[in-house]
């Protein structure tokens, strides 16, 4: 075939594509351009998901009679002139595309109107054919009616995934943006029926609530953090509430829904330590930053932007969640049902995840200082008691691995390996912060040699282990000498330690360094802990109490688990057919 040029149809077909992939991308864009005409009522209404028809309609500035023609071409936007204004952008839209990459692979009529204007007008494009501009009677605002989507681009219909599926898309893209502006007023109706209708009063809350469910909603903690030219705020969930992926952490960047952004991974490491492995936090994080700090032109469906200070944002991101998160951190309770119906389900051993919420969290607080020192309720309590454990009175061990202990409120089961692992963890983390860990040397080095992989990470790594009391020096080949290590773990065996700290050394990707050490600490601190099954001395059991109790995060490991299990006294009350009974 000879070169030649593309016929306009062919090519703005071929640029629709990368801004129009699926239903839920028109709306998108609609939604944009409603919200950048600062609108107060946003009406989405959707057939056959979005198949046959999707019609967005907004009270907003409107457009005026005579940009309408223009306003469908590609490349006319009243957002920008100059490239420059692209590293200023507070806009949703500035590349002027939507619109004439919708009218290129749809029936689209816009409807329109300017306040200062007494009719409006009307203008229909046909796969990217456009007709003549009518002047017809209308409302302040616009409404952008879609139809037929991808019809006369068959191959783009054949992509699209089952209606539940493109249905799904629209559902979490309406509700995300109604959480992001929840001033705006949003409805949103599939086939004739309201799925999602947000009041615009401002409340977020409620908004969570109809994105996650109630249950899971009542169980986000708030992030608010502000520094110079940036701010923080959201929801994230407690350490309680979790996921198999990353799919509900959402990130909104300026009032735009970014995805697939590497703060996902920032936030997923504010919980290190505090969640199992393979679960996932949820969230719904806004950030506001200066404009010329983002760029927003890297996408063509604008879903990711790239910052000028990346690591900046992480870390305040990552310090702000991290904060909201420690602020409170509940202890799961034992459900009744554990003791009742065995049946129900096989999964987390009946534990109940839905935590004791703030009321009984307060109360254990408020009962206990009244107990010890007689005080009167005070008025506020600083939130971040609630994750510390109050004294606990020793019983004894069971099993050989659990601690029995007895608080003011209660029973706590104590899992001896969890409780010590996070000991040994913050008293490494706290020396190591404080850029002192004891350190003792060994009469006879140990020597070890690990797999070439392995060997390869650790020798990046000499320097991050010095900083933790391991002196640990190359020896030949894929072989090393420990001579020293942290006086924390004295007694222990030196080449289990430096295997535990090698063993996942390779899959480790954080872009972060104290990420790195942390974990790190993490790993050590999980070999060297005691175990189960470890007979453990009344001296060692009162010990390793005392020492959670002083912990900052006493209720899980660095990995996540649960140190203990609490059965309060309102529950045995319930169980033993006490409570009530007179
Ligand atoms: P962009 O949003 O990138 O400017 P679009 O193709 O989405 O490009 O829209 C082109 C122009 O049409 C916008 O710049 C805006 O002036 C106007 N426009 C589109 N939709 C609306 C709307 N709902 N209300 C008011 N003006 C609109
Ligand atoms: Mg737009």
């Amino acid at each position: 075939m000879p070169i030649h040029l593309l016929s306009s149809e062919v090519a703005s077909q071929i640029a629709a594509g990368e801004v129009i992939e699926r239903p839920a991308s028109v709306v998108k864009e609609l939604m944009e351009n409603a919200l950048d005409a600062s609108a107060k009522n946003v009406a989405i209404s959707i057939a056959e998901a979005g198949r046959k028809l999707i019609e967005v309609a907004d009270d907003g500035s409107g457009i005026a009679s005579d940009e309408l023609a223009l306003a469908v071409s590609r490349h006319a936007t009243s957002k920008l002139s100059r490239a420059d204004d692209l590293f200023h952008i507070s806009t949703l839209g500035f590349r002027g595309e939507a619109l004439a990459s919708i009218g290129s692979v749809s029936r689209m009529t816009i409807t329109s109107k300017i306040e200062k204007s007494k009719a409006g007008a009307k203008i229909r494009v046909e796969g990217g054919r456009e007709g003549k501009v009518e002047s017809i009677g209308a409302p302040t605002g616009t409404v952008v009616r879609v139809e037929d989507l991808f019809y006369n681009v068959p191959a783009r219909l054949k992509f699209l995934k089952t209606d539940v599926t493109e249905r799904r898309a629209i559902d979490a893209l309406v509700a995300r943006y109604a959480l992001a502006y929840p001033n705006v007023r949003f409805r949103l109706s599939e086939d004739n029926s309201i799925t999602l209708q947000t009041s615009g009063d401002g409340d977020r809350r409620a908004i969570l609530a109809a994105l996650y469910g109630v249950e899971s909603a009542k169980q986000l903690l708030e992030v608010n953090a502000e520094e110079e030219n940036i701010k923080c705020s959201g929801y994230v969930s407690a350490i309680a509430l979790t996921r198999s992926n990353r799919k509900d952490i959402t990130f909104f960047i300026n009032g735009r829904w970014v995805q697939d952004t590497p703060l996902t991974t920032a936030l997923i490491q504010a919980y290190h330590t505090l969640l199992m492995v393979g679960r996932y936090p949820m969230g719904a994080v806004f950030i506001e930053i200066a404009p010329e700090e983002v760029d927003v032109n890297v996408h063509p469906a604008k879903a990711e932007v790239r910052f000028r200070n990346q690591d900046k944002v992480f870390g305040f991101v990552q310090r702000a969640v991290r904060r909201g998160l420690l602020a409170y951190s509940p202890v799961p309770t034992v459900a009744p049902s554990l003791w009742g119906t065995r049946s129900e389900s096989s999964q987390q051993v009946g534990l109940d995840w839905t935590i004791a919420h703030d009321d009984s969290a307060e109360s254990r607080e408020l009962g206990f200082g009244n107990r010890e020192s007689g005080i009167d309720q005070p008025s506020n309590i600083e939130t971040t008691t609630f994750n510390k454990v109050p004294l606990l009175r020793l019983i004894g061990q069971i099993g050989a691995t659990y601690l029995v202990a007895e608080g003011p409120d209660g029973l706590y089961l104590i899992d001896q390996h969890a409780a010590h692992e996070r000991v040994l963890f913050e008293k490494l983390m706290a020396q190591h912060d404080q850029k002192k860990i004891p350190s003792q040397s060994l009469l006879t080095p140990a020597v070890v040699t690990l797999p070439p992989q392995s060997a390869k990470a650790l020798e990046s790594q000499l320097s991050v282990l010095g900083q933790f009391g391991f002196e640990v020096e190359e020896f030949g080949t894929n072989t090393f000498q420990v001579r020293s290590m942290p006086s924390l773990f004295s007694g222990s065996n030196p080449s289990v330690a430096l295997r535990a700290i090698v063993e996942d050394f390779e899959e480790d990707e954080s872009p972060l360094q104290n990420e790195i050490e942390k974990k790190l600490a993490a790993r050590v601190c999980k070999r060297m802990a005691v175990k189960g099954g470890q007979t453990l001395s009344a001296e060692e059991q009162r010990a390793l109490l005392l020492d959670l109790e002083r912990c900052d995060s006493p209720r899980t490991c660095p990995h996540g688990r649960p140190t203990m299990i609490h059965l309060s006294v309102e529950m045995l009350e319930r169980q033993f057919g006490r409570k009530g009974a007179r």
